[in-house]
């Protein structure tokens, strides 16, 4: 079954999560969600990779508000023998002195012209492992650090020793994020046992493997780099645990997983230039790269305008650059496109929440992670600011978004924005649709009028929900970080919120509020013919770059042929 994928696919792609469709929950969020995009846009591009994640059964966590707003988690199962096969391998990892077996599942993603790009699901749910190793592969970034590393340690070391298994000859590894760094350790290894090589100093030379290893970092937030204590390594590693490698590349002090894979990566690049920068602070010495994220085209335009590229340019969903052209299109089909979009989304949140919001007037959309640099309560610092706008020009707001069960900020957060929408309730209406995922932000994304973003710069590495709202023609209202840096022309692809180096809190809420008062709801209350021309500057500027078919030829081209 798998034999026509080894012998073609020389590039690995490792990734904790990867959201490969609405059914499949083995993804969080941005993360997944980029992730799943590359696999789309390897099957547009016919290149030779094949992927590999953790399967997560059970979800990351299936969001329940209760009546105050707080959010609660549920398991989010999903059924794996629907949408995959398992394959007839299995390999052991050791894991607190236990042979753990990681299985591997085999879903096919076809792109639209038959190409097919193979997933490896793992797998460690086998009647052959003790109960709580069963559980490794279950819960997506659930439970603590001594499961996490048992996740990576399943991920990194299983995937790659699976790999093998399945008789793929791998020529290089990209790591998407720092969680599957073990990996490299694992070439590291193997290097040394083929040919017996030592440095001067006895140490591993590190070299062959950095040559065959590629490392996408992704956030700027502490949080967001994985650092284990030596002493839970050993634990978890066991007696196989090579300690003095690790610590030669992971950092004398902790298992810093951002620093292994940066000492064994030939080629690292951050996710938006803004972003690479800041990494080269962050990490003085390494030689970091900008690939500015892009999002799959053909998964993220709604039904409405996909149609209306397809009568103009019938080859946008193989040749995203054609949409370059998209100021060129008929201002009436163009807003009648959206207006089918919105109608859509209003549907869906009244089958969701039963309220009932207006087709006509202003719709603002806020839909990310719930976490505290996100800053999702900067509209709401001033609540009789905007009472008074919406005075002014009604507009309306719909929040999504799901918090990390251990992130307080973050489900305060949510807890707030309830208490907010209920103050608001007569002046302005907030709704909060809960369950945040792939099929309720394609919604989002087509059915607002604005879409707004409101990070701490520059803790926003690069975003990808605004690019996904361009290509429908919702026009973007962003904090200068992340990829908004490259796409915003102020007034033209959208708006700016605040100052690329100087912002603070309170001036960018007031820069908020001035820039809807002054400019963004009277354009929409007053002149149609501009906001439409401002909607396919967005979709020709944005959609024709930031895809993620340019940005995987440019990993094609600049990090896998070295
Ligand atoms: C696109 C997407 C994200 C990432 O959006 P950001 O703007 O990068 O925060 C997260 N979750 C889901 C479900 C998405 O579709």
């Amino acid at each position: 079954m798998v034999a026509a994928f080894t012998q073609r696919c020389r590039i690995a792609y490792f990734s904790m999560e990867i959201a490969l469709q609405p059914e499949i929950h083995s993804y969080a969020g941005g993360l997944g969600i980029l992730a799943g995009d590359t696999v789309r846009s390897c099957a547009d591009l016919e290149l030779p990779v094949v992927f590999v994640t953790l399967i997560s059964r059970n979800g990351y966590l299936r969001q329940v508000i209760d009546a105050d707003g707080r959010q609660g988690e549920q398991p989010d199962p999903w059924e794996p023998e629907r949408w995959a096969q398992p394959l007839g391998a299995k390999v052991a990892v050791s894991i607190e002195g236990r042979d753990v077996w990681v299985r591997p599942w085999l879903y096919r993603h076809r792109g639209t012209l038959g190409y097919e790009v193979p997933v490896v699901l793992l797998d460690t749910a086998l009647d052959e492992n003790d109960p709580e190793d069963r559980a490794i592969t279950g819960t997506l970034y659930g439970g603590d650090d001594a499961y996490r590393l048992k996740q990576e340690v399943a991920l990194g070391i299983g995937g790659f020793r699976l790999l093998r298994a399945l008789g793929f000859e791998i020529e290089t590894y990209h790591m998407n994020e720092g969680h599957s760094a073990l990996l490299a350790l694992q070439l590291l290894n193997d290097q040394r046992h083929a040919d017996g090589r030592l440095t001067e100093g006895g140490a591993h030379d590190p070299e062959p493997a950095r040559q065959r290893c590629v490392f996408t970092t992704h956030t700027p937030v502490e949080a967001g780099h994985d650092r284990f204590p030596y002493d839970l390594v050993e634990r978890t590693l066991g007696t196989g645990a090579d300690v003095e490698a690790l610590k030669a590349f992971a950092g004398t002090d902790c298992l810093n997983m951002t620093r292994l894979a940066l000492n064994l990566s030939g080629y690292v690049n951050g996710v938006a230039k803004r972003h690479a920068e800041i990494s080269r602070h962050m990490f003085p010495g390494y030689r970091v790269h900008a690939i500015t994220n892009g999002v799959h085209v053909e998964t993220w335009t709604c039904e409405s305008i996909a149609q209306l590229y397809q009568t103009s340019f019938p080859q946008w969903r193989h040749e995203p650059e054609v949409l370059v052209r998209a100021d060129t299109l008929d201002d009436a089909a163009v807003w009648s496109a959206h207006e089918t979009a919105k109608r859509a989304l209003l549907d869906r949140v009244e089958a969701l929440t039963g309220a009932a919001l207006a087709p006509d007037v202003l719709m603002l959309g806020f839909a990310r992670r719930m976490t505290g640099y996100k800053r999702p309560d900067l509209i709401f610092s001033n609540l009789d600011r905007l009472r008074a706008l919406a005075r002014g020009h009604p507009f309306q707001i719909l929040v999504a978004g799901k918090a990390h069960p251990r992130d307080e900020v973050g489900k305060r957060a949510i807890e707030a924005l309830h208490h907010c929408a209920r103050d608001l309730a007569g002046d302005v209406p907030v709704v909060f649709l809960p369950g945040y995922d792939m099929e309720l932000a394609r919604f989002l994304t087509s059915g607002c009028d604005v879409w707004l973003n409101t990070p701490l710069p520059p803790l926003e590495a690069s975003g990808t929900s605004g690019m996904k709202a361009a290509l429908n023609g919702v026009l973007n209202l962003s904090v200068l970080d992340g990829w908004w840096m490259e796409a915003c022309i102020d007034g033209v692809t959208g708006w700016a919120i605040g100052d690329a180096d100087l912002g603070t809190a309170a001036d960018d809420a007031e820069d908020l509020y001035h820039k809807l008062e002054s400019e963004v709801l009277p354009l929409h209350r007053n002149d149609r013919a501009r906001w439409i021309w401002m909607m396919k500057q967005s979709i020709s500027k944005i959609a024709s770059h930031f895809n993620s078919q340019r940005m995987m030829r440019r990993y094609a081209a600049e990090a896998y042929l070295r």
